[in-house]
C-alpha cells in the first residue's frame, strides 16, 4: 500500500491519537534500540532468524559463540550445519533454525555475492525469513523505513486501540498509516521497550504506564476515575 493511501486509511483524528502515544513514549524511552547484539547486517539477519519465539537476551547468549566462528554466509558453509547446531543449541528449535540459517548462507553466497541484500523481496525469499525479520534487517541494518511487529508491539498496539488487525502484517499496515515513515523505526524499538518495561502481557503496570489517559485497555483497568487523574496529570 502506497504511503498516501495508508495516510487516508487512518481518520485524522485517530492519527492525532497516535502521534501522542508515540509523543509520551518516545521522552519515555528515549533510548528505545534493537536489543539484539549484532556488527553486521549478516549478523543482524542470524539473530533475528534466531529470535523466532525466543527472547533476545537468549539469543544473545549463544550468538557470541556462532559468531566468533563466522564472518559471513561462506564461513556458515563451511562451519556445517551440526555444528551450528551446537552453536545455537540454547535457543528453541535450534535444529530448524540451523537448517535456515545454512540454507540462507547457500542462496546469499549463490545469489548475492555473500552479502545481504538491501531488499525486501529478495529478504523474504530467503529460508526462515518472513515480512517481520526482513522489516527488522531493512530498518535497522540498511535504515529503510519499515516497522516490524512483534509480540510485543502487537500486544501493545491492540491495548491501545491503534489496531484491530488479527495478523501481525496487518498490524503493520495499520500502525504505519498512522505515522510518518520517520517515525517507524524509532515507534517500533519504542513500542517494544513499552511492553518489556510497563505492558507486560500478563501484568500491565497501567497505574505508572505514561499513556494510560490514552489507553482504552488501560482505562478499562483502572477504571474511569483512576484515568481521570491521568487525564488531568497528563
Ligand atoms: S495503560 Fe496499561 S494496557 Fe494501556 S498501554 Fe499502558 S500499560 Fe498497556
Amino acid at each position: 500500500m502506497s504511503d498516501v493511501a495508508r495516510s487516508r486509511a487512518a481518520g485524522r483524528k485517530e492519527r492525532v491519537r497516535a502521534a501522542e502515544i508515540l509523543d509520551r513514549l518516545e521522552e519515555t524511552y528515549p533510548d528505545a534500540h534493537c536489543e539484539l547484539d549484532f556488527r553486521t547486517p549478516f549478523e543482524l539477519l542470524v539473530a533475528t532468524m534466531l529470535s523466532a519465539q525466543t527472547t533476545d537476551a537468549r539469543v544473545n547468549l549463544v550468538t557470541p559463540r556462532l559468531f566468533s566462528r563466522i564472518e559471513g554466509p561462506q564461513d556458515v558453509l563451511d562451519l556445517g550445519v551440526e555444528a551450528v547446531e551446537d552453536a545455537i543449541r540454547d535457543v528453541g528449535l535450534f535444529r530448524t533454525k540451523a537448517r535456515n540459517v545454512v540454507a540462507t548462507s547457500e542462496i546469499l553466497v549463490g545469489r548475492h555475492e555473500g552479502a545481504v541484500p538491501c531488499d525486501r523481496e529478495a529478504l523474504e525469499a530467503l529460508p526462515g525469513v518472513g515480512p517481520k525479520t526482513a522489516s527488522v534487517v531493512l530498518s535497522n541494518a540498511f535504515g529503510v523505513p519499515a516497522l516490524a511487529v512483534d509480540t510485543h508491539v502487537f500486544r501493545v498496539a491492540h491495548r491501545l486501540g491503534l489496531s484491530h488487525a488479527k495478523t501481525p502484517d496487518a498490524t503493520s499496515q495499520d500502525l504505519m498509516a498512522l505515522w510518518a515513515p520517520e517515525r517507524w523505526i524509532r515507534a517500533h524499538h519504542t513500542l517494544i521497550f513499552h511492553g518489556r518495561r510497563i505492558c507486560d502481557a500478563r501484568r500491565p503496570l497501567c497505574a505508572s504506564c505514561p499513556v494510560a489517559a490514552l489507553c482504552p485497555e488501560g482505562r478499562r483497568r483502572l477504571g474511569s476515575a483512576s484515568t481521570s487523574s491521568l487525564s488531568a496529570r497528563a
